[in-house]
């Protein structure tokens, strides 16, 4: 017997049209590159949301076509988050982090066809849009004038009338897609279904996950840019909560600023921008007044216990979170079930600092040597993963990819334990990156950089765990005899093809790289020996 329910598309038009009508009068706050604060209301967000879908198809916008964003936080990139999808495009955010050889890669192999870009990140587009085929660049002014070739997002605006139908979607249309820094070979693009978005916006929402109502005022510091923000724009309007961006300013003195001024009541963000945030607020606790009720998500990397107990001490309750961009991103929180009850205080903190408990409809399994590992706490495997909010394969994959089981789990290459209560903990990384400062460095990539040069014959790159970016890339090198080559020369050369946070804070010559039985780097044994290493 089939259910007598409709079958009522689950798409982001009816996200934003329940905010337009329902939460009209909210505030969405965004800090200008200026560091002045611009203030709009929900209802002007849905109005001109509605004018950039309906522009966007008068520009000649076609079901499933790319639009690019290389934007920060701030209101225009949270219409671009709504109006592309709402037109039947695909939002695709670009990461302004990286070497403008991989944006260039990245927007192209996506096939962006348009794309909205902050005035103040155009010295980061000169680098690479003459290697992409954008047809239009639509630029969000912050007062200075708009370089010939391209055009003003608010002329793109004015083109739009207000009477606007949204086309026809299918729920297992693509409205999104991020691209992903893979171990070897090019990034990998994700593309996100509206389906997806949906349910995971239902997930992330709950009290026990995140927890979103429309009295709460969100400031999400994790970047538009990477992985959805974590779900939080999204979430934030389908819950109607204030939402609070940052903009270009995600110092310790700025972020406390607008937590203090705007009232936030749920925030979120990698380690490496709550590090000098705690350290601010332990020096000059008297400088702030932060709601005590304030949630603070940590995610992206492993929370330090310390950084957690530090917050609670302050009144604050930490939510660390692990998720994936595969995965839209949310995989897990740390939030406390009842048996916390029974629990020492360092019991307790031991688990929040754990990646924590899957969120509904994320289903995972630890593969041990020997098959699945029972949720014991202690037995370590690789966490897979599958669920309707997942990704099933990556957008026009090169090379080949392995992330998938045959029987339909996807790899997350994080090894882990499981305990009893459901608390997941991450031990290891199968995958070759190193996370510094919430965003990937692939020490493949680096290495391959290094034994380019004519000098060095072999070279692995590891990480180092670091008190601000969490890791650090350290080299490893052995040189060709007679090589005099320094520390100072060997970065230099990474200098001349990597973004300067790629370059490995130090180098280590030596006589060869340990090796497993079949010949590959042993990057155990160099973890192992580096283990308590001293970056300069
Ligand atoms: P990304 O796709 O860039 O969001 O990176 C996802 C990866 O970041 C995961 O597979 C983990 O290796 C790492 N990661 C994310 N959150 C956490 C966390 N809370 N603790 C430790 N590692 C994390």
């Amino acid at each position: 017997m089939r259910g007598t329910i409709m079958d009522y598309p689950l798409t982001l038009p009816t996200i934003l049209e329940h905010a337009g009508r329902l939460h009209g009068a909210q505030e969405i706050v965004s800090r200008q590159p200026d560091r002045s604060i611009h203030r709009c209301t929900f209802s002007n967000f849905y109005r001109r949301t509605r004018l950039l879908a309906e522009a966007l198809l008068k520009a000649g916008l076609k079901p499933g076509d790319r639009v690019g964003t290389l934007c920060w936080n701030n209101a225009t990139h949270l219409e671009a988050y709504f109006g592309v999808p709402c037109a039947g495009g695909v939002l695709h955010t670009l990461n302004l982090r990286l070497h403008a050889d991989e944006l260039a890669y990245i927007a192209q192999h996506a096939g962006d066809r348009f794309l909205i870009v902050d005035e103040d990140l155009l010295p980061i587009l000169d680098g690479f849009k003459d290697k992409v085929d954008f047809e239009r660049i639509f630029v969000v002014r912050s007062g200075g004038d708009i370089p010939s070739g391209m055009e003003d997002y608010d002329d793109l605006l004015a083109t739009a009338t207000g009477d606007f139908d949204y086309p026809t979607i299918d729920e297992n249309d693509a409205c999104g897609m991020c691209y992903t820094s893979g171990t070897t070979g090019k990034p990998k693009g994700v593309a996100y279904s509206h389906r997806g978005m949906v349910l995971h916006t239902f997930a992330v929402i709950a009290p026990d996950v995140f927890g979103l109502s429309m009295r709460d005022c969100i400031l999400p510091i994790v970047p538009m840019f990477h992985a959805n923000a974590w779900g939080m724009p999204v979430a934030a309007v389908m819950a109607g909560s204030k939402i609070v961006f940052t903009g270009p300013h995600a110092d310790a003195d700025s972020v406390l600023e607008l937590l203090d001024n705007e009232g936030v009541t749920l925030t979120a963000g990698v380690p490496t921008i709550w590090l000098p945030v705690l350290d601010a607020l332990k020096r000059q606790p008297q400088d702030w007044s932060l709601r005590p009720e304030m949630k603070i998500i940590i995610g992206g990397s492993a929370a330090p216990e310390s950084m957690i107990r530090d917050f609670n001490d302050m009144g604050h309750q930490v939510i660390h979170a692990w998720g994936m961009t595969e995965m839209t991103p949310v995989g897990t929180t740390g939030v406390p079930k009842p048996a916390f009850d029974n629990m020492t205080e360092d019991e307790q903190f031991t688990t929040l600092a754990k990646q924590g408990i899957p969120l509904p409809f994320v289903d995972i399994r630890v593969m041990g040597d020997d098959g699945p590992a029972p949720w014991d706490g202690e037995t370590m495997g690789e966490l897979q993963v599958r669920g309707p909010w997942i990704a099933s394969s990556y957008y026009k994959p090169e090379g080949t990819i392995d992330s998938w089981t045959d029987d339909g789990w996807f790899r997350t290459g994080d090894v882990v334990t499981v305990d009893a209560e459901g608390y997941v903990k991450i031990t290891d990384r199968t995958k070759d990156l190193i996370k510094s400062g919430g965003e990937w460095i692939s020490s493949v990539d680096v290495e391959n950089a290094l034994m380019g040069h004519p000098e060095i014959r072999e070279a692995a790159v590891i990480a180092i765990p670091h008190d601000r970016w969490i890791e650090r890339p350290l080299a490893c090198v052995v040189t060709e005899v007679g090589s005099a080559l320094t520390a100072e020369a060997v970065q230099a050369f990474l200098g001349e093809t990597f973004a300067k946070w790629w370059i490995p804070d130090a180098v280590e010559f030596m006589e060869e790289i340990p090796r497993t039985s079949t010949g590959k780097f042993q990057k155990t044994a160099l973890r192992t020996r580096f283990a308590d290493y001293k970056l300069p």
